[in-house]
């Protein structure tokens, strides 16, 4: 059975201990920032969690614990927090990605059936 490959942006931005690397914070000033954080939000939902991640370099909520995908990437959608309030770079590939597709999440069909759980995948 073919498997799909997914990108998991934690496995690119988090250290052994499971925290944010710390060469990424303080790291971007994107010019995009709002396109960016827009298509962060509309991706499709494919973990819905009650409990919410406190940021751990300034205490705040940074938001619920809820994962999202594009069909390319999966994300949390705390990661905003760190964006805008500590200037995390996110991995390369993923912002080349979603200027490439001009913001707009391009495998939809894809992103269905990852939310609606009709294909395996794995993530890397
Ligand atoms: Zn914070």
């Amino acid at each position: 059975m073919t498997e799909y490959i997914i990108n998991d942006i934690f496995n690119q931005i988090l250290d052994d201990k499971e925290h944010i690397k710390p060469e990424l914070i303080n790291k971007s000033d994107y010019h995009d920032l709002d396109l960016i954080i827009n298509y962060l939000e509309n991706g499709g939902k494919i973990v819905t969690m009650a409990s919410k991640e406190d940021c751990k370099l300034c205490g705040e909520v940074a938001g619920s614990r809820n994962y999202f995908t594009d069909g390319k990437w999966i994300w949390p959608i705390w990661i905003k927090h760190y964006l805008v309030q500590h200037k995390l770079k996110l991995p390369e590939q993923f912002i080349l990605y979603i200027r490439e597709n001009n913001f707009k999440i391009m495998e939809v069909n894809l992103m269905r059936k990852i939310v609606n759980q009709e294909i395996d995948y794995d993530v890397i």
